[in-house]
């Protein structure tokens, strides 16, 4: 049994990579979360700087909004309050070092009924919870079996940014992984801060949604814990749970909204059916597409295939994709003050797949045809940001 399989749960698929494409290698170790750029930011000197602390601190004190459209007053204060209900959340467990919903789990005040729910159907009763949460507001949602190659190996108490036990406080075989799609008029914007209210509405929904459905699943007699960026990379789960495929930009993007998604999760063990990895095309697609790395301002996206490359230690070890040097995509978010998502407003998968081009546009890439999806999409160049200005006019139309 290799690193990969003895790192797996009971629950997993052993089978699940094969679906996926992943490719785990031996050396394969989970990530440490103390790695990542929004915690290095805090305590790696090589990291922080006044600009990264600047950024950090124009979420929250008053915006001082600057000339240039996208970034004046009204784009701050827009960015800053859809951000408000996700900060609210994870500002409450300050004095414990625990930022739920990035670095600790969302902590849930329902208790957990003593009758559990009588579930005879589970095939019957999954698609009547899928309803419940597209009820709440999920646009997306899958389920997988619990993978622990994906959890933190630690987790951060943000009183001193130090490494802690990120051991899940309950028995959980499942994990429901919902996807919150972005506003694709704002995203259009990126680079800009009023592009990142499209990211902070959200992650206030998730934290609203996340609280509720654990709230109604503890209800049903079921353990439930929420969770958003915390406690476990929701990248390869959204993909086992079939929401979409990796693509170049390290981003999954789903048939419905192409990259423009944020993902949440909850680990249950409430008796649920799995669903499974999807494949059409679209990381095909990125193979011979290269618009996200070729835009991106600081050039931290690769253009070669994917690889085991570790460029520094905000990269996962021992797996086999494309990954982005976050040290320059970070320094490049701290520049501007907001977060950067061009790779996401270029991509040709953030389109409108209900009009006619978009439908076409997918029947293509999932087909042998798929060359002139491509061909397309290179006639038409790399796409344009939208005006800021030109947005906030629109309100008034
Ligand atoms: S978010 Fe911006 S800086 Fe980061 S990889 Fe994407 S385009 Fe590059
Ligand atoms: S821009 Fe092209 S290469 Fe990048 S993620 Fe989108 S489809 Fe893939």
């Amino acid at each position: 049994m290799t690193v990969n399989n003895k790192l797996k749960t009971e629950h997993t698929d052993l089978h699940i990579d094969e679906d996926t494409g992943f490719k785990i290698s031996s050396d394969f170790e989970r990530f440490n979360q103390i790695n990542d750029m929004f915690s290095r930011a805090f305590w790696d000197d090589s990291v922080r700087t006044k600009l990264s602390d600047a950024f950090f601190d124009s979420h929250r004190v008053q915006p001082k909004g600057k000339k240039a459209p996208g970034f004046r007053q009204k784009d701050f204060a827009l960015r800053n309050a859809a951000w408000a209900i996700s900060d609210t959340f994870s500002n409450r467990g300050a004095e414990n070092g625990t930022r739920e919903g990035f670095q600790s789990w969302m902590e849930c005040e329902a208790e957990i009924a003593d009758e559990k729910l009588h579930i005879e159907n589970v095939q019957e009763y999954t698609i009547e919870f899928k309803q419940i949460a597209k009820l709440f507001g999920a646009d997306l949602i899958g389920i997988t079996a619990l993978d622990k190659r994906w959890h933190y190996s630690k987790r951060v108490d943000t009183r001193e940014f130090i490494p802690v036990s990120n051991e899940l406080p309950g028995n959980y075989s499942h994990v429901i992984v919902m996807g919150h799609a972005m506003d694709k008029d704002l995203v259009d914007t990126y680079p800009s801060a009023l592009a990142s209210s499209a990211a902070g509405f959200e992650y206030s929904h998730e934290a609203a949604i996340v609280t509720q459905l654990t709230t109604y699943i503890r209800s049903l007699g079921y353990e439930a814990l929420g969770s958003m960026n915390d406690t476990a990379l929701v990248v390869p789960y959204a993909i086992q749970a079939g929401l979409g495929e990796y693509g170049r930009n390290q981003m999954v993007i789903t048939p419905e909204f192409g990259p423009r998604v944020r993902f949440s999760k909850i680990f249950t063990n409430m008796p649920l059916t799995h669903d499974k990895p999807v494949n059409i095309g679209i990381t095909k697609y990125c193979t011979q597409c290269d618009k996200c790395a070729v835009a991106c301002p600081p050039k931290a996206l690769p253009l070669g295939p994917p690889s085991t490359e570790r460029l520094n230690q905000s990269t996962i070890k021992g797996v086999k994709k494309w990954s982005a040097d976050c040290e320059k995509c970070f320094g490049y978010w701290t520049k501007i003050k907001t977060d950067c998502a061009i790779c996401m407003r270029v991509c040709p998968f953030n389109r409108d797949f209900e009009t006619l081009s978009g439908k076409l546009f997918m029947l293509l890439v999932d087909s042998p045809l798929q060359f002139l999806a491509l061909w397309w999409e290179k006639k038409k160049g790399i796409a344009k940001r939208a005006k800021p200005d030109m947005w906030w006019q629109s309100l008034l139309k």
